[in-house]
């Protein structure tokens, strides 16, 4: 079988890349195998589903901001409905200031600032947890300021899978599920057919991919595998910058009436409920789920938790019950005692260095990850740029015009700001 691309891996950041490539240029050739049934089943099923257009680093913000255009785009202007909810993203914060905003972002609106006497009112929350002797233990701090970002909420993901699939679909795109890529096919350019090629004196490159069901060639592929990453470039010599670590959601369903009235807090927005919302250190986040009546809720913990590669990594009841719970309880009483209804891990495939993703060529091979903790948000525009890097492209341009300089986010002229981890 012979293609022009051939993408591996059909997570979010997969099927961006194939959809772009197909939308760029209908007549190129482009296969997009997953080794699961369906599309979207790595990671990318398993997320909180959350965007927002602020970021500490110049980059992660307009790669967001314009990938959330191109959401609003599909759902008001082209009517695929993905399930949009603006709902916001309201950080909590121990300090009068936080490093992630700017002064101009609170001028122009695109930052609300909440008082604590507005905070205790809409969300009846404990602010004052210092005093409390088992917050002192938690190293908690009290509550002095909610910084809520406007355009920020959550979408399903589901649909904004099946919107890539089925337009990458029209556009002529063809996929191969249940097929796992064995490795990746490296062949001499110039071959002559001696044992053990290629050799050192050859130049080589990667001319399409082994899998279980045949070899298929294309003249470039495109590795979009999220966490599995090392495992398909690693023997080849080719370097991930990315470890996998792994990463859990419970969730709550909203039993009792103060749980409800939380979720369906008044005054943040115009869905009426809870924005996507951050406590203080240790940082755990809570997503109010109105279509399901839950709140999801989550922690990324550091140090302590390995790097390392799991195909199905499972949930940690006591990570709720002894990380988050105790932690959840001084700061929302409204929580107290409560247990998941249903739980489950992935895995973030982290760029530890500067925080922020990687596109990069090499030797017929394009490579893309490392889009950590937003890999859906900003999913548009990094398959945008990796489709540009496919078509030799200087500059890609995002959705809604603005240009992108695709060696920032590569390797060797990477011009890119550390990614700030709040
Ligand atoms: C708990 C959790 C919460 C998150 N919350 C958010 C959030 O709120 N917002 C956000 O933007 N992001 C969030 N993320 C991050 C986001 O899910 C990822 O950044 C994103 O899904 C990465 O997409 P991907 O396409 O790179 O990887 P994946 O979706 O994992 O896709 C990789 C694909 O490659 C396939 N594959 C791997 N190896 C092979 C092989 N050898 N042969 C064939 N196929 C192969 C896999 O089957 C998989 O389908 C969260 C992640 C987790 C785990």
């Amino acid at each position: 079988m012979n293609y022009d691309a051939v993408v591996v891996g059909a997570g979010v950041l997969g099927l961006s890349t194939a959809y772009h490539i197909k939308l760029e240029n209908p007549a190129e050739k482009v296969l997009l195998i997953d080794k699961n049934p369906g599309p979207g089943q790595g990671n990318s099923g398993k997320s909180a589903e959350c965007f927002r257009n602020i970021f500490y680093s110049e980059i992660n913000t307009l790669l967001a901001d314009t990938s959330i255009d191109f959401f609003f785009h599909v759902q008001y202007e082209k009517g695929f409905d993905l399930g949009i909810r603006k709902v916001g993203y309201l950080f909590l914060t121990a300090e009068e200031e936080l490093k992630l905003f700017k002064k101009e972002h609170i001028k122009k609106g695109q930052v609300k600032v909440y008082e604590r006497e507005d905070l205790k009112k809409l969300l009846k929350l404990n602010l004052n947890v210092e005093k409390d002797k088992e917050a002192q233990m938690l190293n908690l701090k009290n509550i002095q300021k909610g910084f809520q970002i406007i355009k920020a909420g959550y979408l399903s993901v589901s649909k904004l899978i099946e919107f890539y699939e089925s337009e990458f679909k029209r556009l002529g795109g063809e996929t191969l599920y249940r097929t796992k890529v064995k490795k990746l096919l490296m062949k001499p350019k110039e071959e002559l057919n001696i044992i053990g090629e290629p050799h050192i004196w050859q130049d080589a490159e990667v001319v399409g991919v082994e899998t279980e069901k045949g070899k298929i060639y294309a003249k470039k592929t495109i590795v979009a595998t999220g966490a599995w990453s090392n495992t398909l470039l690693h023997p080849v010599g080719l370097e991930t910058y990315m470890n996998p670590k792994k990463r859990q959601l419970f969730v709550l369903k909203a039993k009792t009436k103060e749980l409800k009235d939380l979720l369906y807090s008044k005054g943040f927005n115009k869905e009426g409920i809870l924005p996507f919302t951050i406590l203080p250190k240790p940082l755990i986040w809570m997503r109010a789920t109105m279509e399901e009546n839950t709140f999801w809720i989550g922690c990324a913990d550091e140090i302590g938790r390995s790097f390392k590669l799991e195909d199905d990594p499972k949930p940690e009841k006591y990570f709720y019950i002894y990380g988050i719970r105790p932690v959840l309880e001084k700061y929302f009483p409204q929580f107290t005692n409560q247990e998941p209804l249903n739980m489950w891990a992935g895995q973030y495939a982290v760029n530890s260095y500067d925080g922020c993703p990687i596109v990069y060529e090499e030797s017929g091979v394009i490579y893309l990850t490392s889009a950590t903790d937003r890999g859906i948000q900003i999913s548009p525009s990094l398959g945008k740029i990796a489709s540009a890097v496919y078509f030799g492209e200087e500059y890609a341009e995002l959705f809604g015009g603005r240009k992108f300089k695709v060696s920032d986010v590569g390797i060797r002229k990477r011009k890119i700001e550390y990614e700030l981890v709040l």
